[in-house]
């Protein structure tokens, strides 16, 4: 599942490929992935073929002026305050093709078994072309993900409803501090998960930085002394931007806008790799549901 590294991944790409490219056109190919609100920009019921028109006619001659990013959803900006917002949840892809690539191949997944093919192709979802006859491709195999075009009000509306908390990356360790005296009570694993606390982190990078700072992700976090949460912190922060440096972590779906893959998976040292050795200490990693999520950790390293 995307998490902030890979979504801030395609946000930097796309940032180089989509401003000044005017919309020409839009196609939705499956109705559902389109959504309203919280507030409605019309009051045709989404998930229609209606409302897809609607959401394709809005797009339609606009402009794209940046494309930001807040917790996991990528803000793509337009002319005339509109924002689409798109959230990949667990396979969505956006691939950027200039014109002159539309011929190539792509294989969009890391199976083994993956066939390249041309897009649009059959987990294509929604499609954008450009003025200039670049097209950019809305891919989503399990179909979780969503897209919404909203202005900038409901786009606030959308951030509230989801109580989205503090980006990692530009939050202070006093600032972090104070959120960990806030939530005292929550364990290691489940403060990193909940992103009204922090936003961005998933399963991932909430493991790879425990593991880092070699605190338990059963710990209570009101338990940390000024050092493990300085450490914490500052691992939280190293780990993030190394992602980042690397397009992120490629599993199943996740691709960069061009269609490689990112290549932070190699660098993971427990995510994924329960019962193989600590690399620390040497003893079998750990498996353990805490939550709703596995965690892997080591039980020895890690306090
Ligand atoms: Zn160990």
């Amino acid at each position: 599942m995307p998490e902030l590294p890979e979504v801030e991944t395609i946000r930097r790409q796309l940032q180089r490929s989509l401003p000044r490219r005017k919309i020409k056109s839009v196609f939705v190919y499956l109705d559902k992935m389109v959504k309203a609100g919280p507030g409605k920009i019309s009051n045709i019921k989404s998930g229609s073929k209606k409302f897809s028109a609607v959401f394709a006619a809005g797009l339609r001659n606009r402009t794209i002026t940046k494309v930001e990013r807040r917790a996991k959803y990528l803000i793509i900006k337009l002319t005339g305050r509109r924002n689409l917002l798109v959230h990949l949840r667990m396979s969505g892809q956006l691939i950027y093709l200039p014109k002159k690539d539309l011929k190539n191949p792509l294989a969009l997944s890391m199976a083994k078994t993956a066939i390249k093919q041309t897009l649009p192709g059959k987990h294509t979802h929604v499609e954008f072309i450009f003025s200039n006859g670049d097209k950019l491709f809305y891919n989503d195999t399990r179909q979780f993900g969503h897209l919404r075009l909203v202005n900038d009000k409901e786009m606030r509306d959308v951030f509230a409803a989801h109580q989205l908390g503090p980006e990692p990356l530009t939050l202070k360790l006093k600032e972090f501090s104070a959120i960990i005296k806030k939530h005292s009570n929550k364990r290691a694993k489940d403060f990193l998960l909940n992103q009204s606390v922090l936003a961005g982190i998933g399963n991932i990078y909430a493991d790879e930085s425990l593991f880092a700072s070699k605190i338990s992700p059963l710990r209570k976090v009101g338990k940390l002394k000024p050092a493990q949460q300085k450490l914490l912190f500052a691992s939280i922060r190293k780990v993030l931007k190394k992602a980042i440096a690397l397009g992120g972590s490629s599993i199943e779906y996740f691709l960069m806008t061009n269609g490689d893959s990112g290549s932070f998976a190699n660098e993971h040292l427990v995510y994924g790799k329960a019962g193989q050795p600590c690399p620390v200490c040497g003893r079998p990693l750990k498996s353990q549901k805490i939550g709703s999520r596995t965690s892997v950790f080591c039980a020895y390293c890690q306090k």
